[in-house]
């Protein structure tokens, strides 16, 4: 009888959560200085938007059945004229939300492929384009998820929402840093420690 123990290589992704959670962040600074009013929904849309591709972690396949790095700006560009045209609370999130996720689908290109180790670099597969109907070679610009670079990208991005931004959000920024910082901290001791946890 087959074994279903979880897929190991579904533990790495290009780039650690808090990178793309950050890189949304990125996105909805611009937009929360502008237009206060709608602060908080572009960055829980962005947050949202950042998040969701790798939810394909569960369900699918990873890097696959809810990325789109080309597909997803076919969306992205017109709801977020949508929100320059009819600015709302509701329009403001939903566009930042489909930026983040085209922006998380193009990013994966960027980093490391589908492996237990990607420091091993033994699969170049980083992310499907669904238009073109194949996968997209890593670039490996970020080495693995949770590598130094990998860290400095997220601290680099949240910056401006730490610096630019007060109340909540600025700690939100904080905590996306500090959760970054403990996850590289520790990513090279995951894959046997998971190996172990799974059998
Ligand atoms: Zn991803």
């Amino acid at each position: 009888m087959a074994c279903e123990y979880p897929d190991l290589r579904k533990l790495s992704r290009t780039m650690m959560a808090p990178t793309h959670v950050a890189t949304g962040l990125a996105i909805a600074v611009p937009v929360a200085t502008v237009a206060p009013e709608y602060a908080a929904a572009a960055v829980a849309g962005s947050t949202v938007g950042s998040l969701v591709p790798d939810l394909d972690l569960l369900v699918g396949e990873h890097r696959r059945t809810l990325h789109f790095p080309t597909l997803g700006w076919v969306v992205a560009v017109p709801v977020a004229l949508a929100a320059v045209v009819t600015p709302s609370a509701v329009t403001v999130g939903v566009a930042l939300c489909a930026l983040s996720f085209a922006v998380h689908s193009a990013a994966d290109v960027l980093g490391a492929g589908e492996e237990v180790r990607p420091w091993e670099r033994t699969n170049p597969n980083a992310v499907y384009c669904h238009l073109r109907q194949r996968w997209l070679r890593a670039r490996y610009r970020v080495r693995y998820d949770g590598a130094p670079e990998d860290l400095l990208l997220t601290v680099v991005l949240a910056a401006p929402t730490v610096v630019l931004l007060d109340g909540p959000v600025r700690w939100f920024g904080l905590l996306v840093v500090g959760i970054g910082a403990a996850y590289a901290l520790v990513r090279k001791w995951l894959p046997p420690y998971v190996a172990r946890l799974v059998g």
